[in-house]
């Protein structure tokens, strides 16, 4: 078995000269991160951590916050009832398309694009806006272990500028798929995307997956058991986008990514793996994230369509 320090030392060593891909600059604050970040962390679901690179740097967690809080709501209403409000079929299109609900029922085809993670956003329980915010905060902060704050810059910088995801939540009102509180959901997504958070955290995060929702360290229940497999499926199907399928032969692993650099991957029942670098491509995939996952799924076996045991234990 290859010896997993060793391995993500060399993989970082290896594209840490990589300069293809800039910074999103679509939310201006996101334009200004550092090119050169680049961190690599595992995590097992004992506790283990492998680490290399910049990995205490936070970054807002942007589309990698996606999956979590699809948890929540399929925790707070149940699979039928969210079905009804969000498919599961991958699309084919950009992350931030327009013509992105279904025909017949007019749904977001699935959770990890922003459609459909807006219709998710506006299901957040509470009260009010303070009430909903707090639900969505205790949630990160139940899978990382420890409190969180929001990048308040990148908050507004995206709230200012989001004109696109405004006009989706939009077209979600006119066909029911939300209610009156438009801004409010806009708001809650946009809070959940600012989240700041360590390359670190991030594989915490997908180790809690890989975990069946319990936090590695802490023991604590982030999210049933129950509902991991949906949250899992559908980021093997749709959590890299219209690249899904590039993904699925090249890594084969469920995964996420962010515009703002991070990519997490998980690997059930054995492992979370984060990996962070701002610079993306043309799909908003952080190109030495993308690198380094196809590297450590063929070096470790970890693709799920690739027969026999994987080299990790
Ligand atoms: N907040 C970003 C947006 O809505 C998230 C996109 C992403 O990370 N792919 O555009």
């Amino acid at each position: 078995m290859p010896n997993i320090q060793s391995l993500i030392e060399e993989l970082h060593s290896k594209y840490q000269s990589h300069t293809e891909g800039s910074p999103a600059s679509y939310i201006p604050e996101l334009a200004k991160a550092n090119p050169n970040h680049f961190a690599i962390v595992i995590t097992t679901i004992s506790g283990e951590i492998y680490k290399i690179g910049d990995t205490e740097n936070t970054f807002s967690l942007q589309s990698t916050s996606k999956p979590f809080t699809y948890g929540m709501v399929l925790e707070n209403f149940g699979r039928e009832f969210v079905l009804s409000k969000v498919g599961v079929e991958p699309t084919g299109e950009a992350f931030n398309s327009i013509v992105e609900l279904e025909k017949q029922t007019h749904r977001p085809y699935n959770p990890m694009i922003n459609s459909g993670a807006i219709a998710v956003s506006s299901l957040i329980k509470g009260n009010n806006f303070e009430d909903r915010f707090k639900k969505v905060m205790s949630l990160f902060e139940t899978y990382v272990g420890h409190s969180l704050s929001i990048d308040e810059h990148v908050f507004e910088s995206e709230k200012k500028t989001a004109h696109r995801n405004r006009s989706i939540a939009h077209l979600l009102r006119h066909f029911d798929v939300i209610d009156d509180k438009i801004e409010e959901s806009l708001d809650l997504y946009f809070k959940q995307c600012s989240i700041l958070a360590s390359t670190r955290d991030l594989s915490m995060m997908a180790a809690t997956l890989a975990n069946n929702g319990i936090h590695p360290v802490t023991k604590k229940v982030a999210v049933q058991e129950k509902y991991v497999g949906d949250m899992l499926s559908l980021m093997f199907t749709c959590g890299m986008y219209d690249s899904s399928g590039e993904w699925a032969y090249s890594v084969g692993i469920p995964a996420k990514s962010g515009v703002s650099g991070g990519i997490f991957g998980v690997i059930p029942g054995k492992m979370g793996i984060a990996v962070f670098s701002p610079p993306i491509d043309d799909k908003g995939h952080s190109v030495r994230g993308v690198e380094v996952f196809k590297d450590l799924s063929h070096k470790l076996n970890l693709s799920i369509f690739r027969v026999g045991n994987n080299h990790v234990s």
